[in-house]
């Protein structure tokens, strides 16, 4: 599944490169960084920088760099979603579900959003078949536009009274 940016984000936020690297790595305070030698390639002197500020790290040896996540594709072999996912089960963080991965900037998720239409069209629905509401509505679509009580039923169309 595709995660979205606001949950990355978050996992980032929560993941402490430090603790995650020092798992693998040995590391030593070197000024604002850390310096260690590199998982990902051999070397008798540390030339594996990172930067907890940043939280990002980097290699001068083999040019090995990135995020926490970037780091945990290559230390653990996984595809970035998988990486994410490593990385929320780390930091106690549920997965979004498959409909929220869908949630917009208003936190209204998509789920959401096709209940609510739903139930706007079956009240404009009873509206339109309700002949003290929707008769105008009725003749309008039945008489003037010549569409059947079918069509009307097949299309989901209703009447919206004032
Ligand atoms: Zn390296």
């Amino acid at each position: 599944m595709r995660f979205p940016e606001h949950f990355i984000q978050e996992v980032v936020d929560r993941t402490d490169i430090e603790e995650l690297i020092g798992k693998y790595v040995e590391l030593k305070r070197s000024g604002a960084n850390l310096l260690g030698r590199c998982p990902f390639h051999s070397e008798k002197t540390p030339s594996f920088s990172v930067s907890p500020t940043k939280k990002m790290f980097f290699c001068f040896g083999c040019h090995a760099g990135g995020s926490v996540i970037t780091f945990v594709q290559k230390a653990e072999n996984l595809e970035f979603t998988d990486a994410v996912e490593y990385l929320a089960n780390r930091a106690g963080l549920p997965l979004p579900k498959e409909s929220e991965a869908f949630v917009g900037q208003t936190g209204v998720s998509r789920k959401r959003v096709l209940e609510m239409n739903l139930e706007a069209a079956k009240f404009f629905r009873a509206c339109l078949f309700d002949p003290a509401i929707g008769g105008e509505g009725m003749k309008y679509l039945h008489e003037d536009r010549g569409l059947s009580i079918a069509t009307i039923k097949h299309f989901g169309l209703g009447f919206a009274p004032n």
